[in-house]
């Protein structure tokens, strides 16, 4: 059962995701802030946990409008822990970020580090986690993951679901994939003088379905025992640089990728990775799937829908 307002996607996916499985999706389009009404999709559904993800997850957009930020990120899990509180289901898993981190002494990022985000969406990510820990502190049946990404990228394998960004991409992948069918004509470089191995950033590249399995371990795995709030680093655990991102692509696709290399973007750190040994220890969990295999299954994803979700519409799946 999905609940999502679609205020940065569509219905289609699930209906695609209902094909895959053989098992229908029930979805109801619902802001999570509209208490009264997500109050009567817990009653009226046999709810044991909830995968909380929804949230908007632009740093710049975040900077430019904190208040929207706080609104719908922190508001939503304010709305939702209440009704899942009066409802008594209180086991959750959470879509945190790496983001909370900030800027590190090391850049292997691990649990146990301070976290010092350096921007309002990463504020909103940690607020959030406060919230659940206290949550947690103040009831023995609450049982909480939050879950923090590095980089999701990729597609699932049988390129019926991937990332479909509202106009220009502001991400990597969906911009490279987008340069690699001809939609655009070049790929920018943000920054090649960083002390990184070829001058570029380096991230941890995560694979979606890598991350999909994550949740399902946590869910799994998760101690029976109440009053438990643990953060998770979901990553591959060690980085790629952006010319390394280049050329796996063009290895996937058989496509040159034009690019310019131009100034660092603002806001940006030059290099960092999870260790990821805490969900490996508690969930038993690592990423299968490498950079390679994220590309051939974005690539596979963007061949199929050259317009996303759109090309349903356009006969084009
Ligand atoms: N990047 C780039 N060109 C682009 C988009 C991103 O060079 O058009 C770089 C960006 O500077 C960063 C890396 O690719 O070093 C990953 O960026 P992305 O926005 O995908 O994720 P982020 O690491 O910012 O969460």
């Amino acid at each position: 059962m999905v609940v999502d307002n679609l205020s940065n996607s569509s219905a289609e996916p699930l209906d695609r995701v209902s094909r895959l499985s053989g098992s229908k999706v029930t979805f109801y389009e619902l802001d999570l802030r509209d208490i009264s009404n997500l109050r009567q999709v817990f009653r009226s559904e046999a709810i044991e946990a909830v995968v909380h993800l929804a949230g908007l997850k632009s740093v710049g957009e975040s900077v430019a409008d904190p208040i929207k930020y706080y609104d719908n990120n922190v508001g939503s899990s304010v709305a939702l822990t209440t009704v899942m509180s009066s409802c008594d289901v209180r086991t959750l898993v959470f879509s945190s970020s790496a983001t909370v981190y900030g800027q590190a002494d090391s850049p292997e990022y691990v649990e146990s580090m301070a976290v010092a985000p350096a921007n309002p969406y990463g504020h909103t990510k940690l607020t959030i986690e406060h919230l659940l820990q206290d949550l947690a502190g103040s009831s023995q049946h609450w049982r909480v993951c939050a879950l923090r990404y590095f980089n999701p990228v990729g597609a699932d394998e049988s390129g019926a679901i991937g990332e479909d960004p509202v106009g220009v991409p502001a991400n990597l992948f969906p911009y490279i994939a987008q340069v690699a069918i001809g939609k655009r004509r070049c790929l920018t470089v943000f920054g090649n003088d960083y002390a990184t191995r070829d001058g570029t950033a380096v991230r941890d590249y995560i694979h979606v379905s890598d991350l999909a399995e994550g949740h399902l371990a946590a869910l799994q795995k998760m101690p029976p025992e109440g009053n438990f709030f643990s953060a998770f680093n979901l990553g591959v655990g060690h980085g790629e640089s952006v010319l390394d991102v280049i050329r796996a692509f063009e290895q996937a696709s058989g496509v040159a990728i034009p690019y310019r290399l131009a100034a660092r973007r603002p806001g940006d750190l030059a290099a960092y990775w999870a260790n990821p040994a805490k969900a490996h220890e508690l969930f038993g969990w690592r990423a299968k799937r490498g950079l390679q295999r994220a590309c051939e299954d974005t690539w596979r994803w963007q061949v199929r829908n050259p317009d996303g979700y759109q090309s349903a519409a356009n006969g084009s799946v």
